[in-house]
């Protein structure tokens, strides 16, 4: 269950294909894990997070294409979503 996000980040733009990966990070309360892989990660005091990534296309539109699931890496986004983000 997604209980809190923070602020966005862009991981690169790809200005030939025209869109953007952004990732977000998101709080874990619950035995969420990575779809991928099953780890989770977590910061030094014991809060538990994973990522979501998505792709933006360059408009005036920003509407993000969230891919579904929620991961510990890139890597496991990837594969799990058989995309080169
Ligand atoms: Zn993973």
């Amino acid at each position: 269950m997604i209980k809190q996000e923070t602020a966005m980040k862009t991981l690169s733009h790809n200005a030939f294909a025209r869109h953007e990966i952004v990732r977000e990070r998101v709080g874990i309360r619950d035995d969420t894990d990575c779809s991928w892989c099953g780890r989770v990660k977590s910061t030094k005091n014991g809060s538990r997070y994973l990522f979501r990534y998505g792709i933006q296309a360059d408009s005036l539109v920003a509407r993000i294409n969230w891919l579904r699931g929620l991961f510990c890496s890139k890597g496991c986004a990837e594969l799990y979503a058989e995309v080169d983000l």
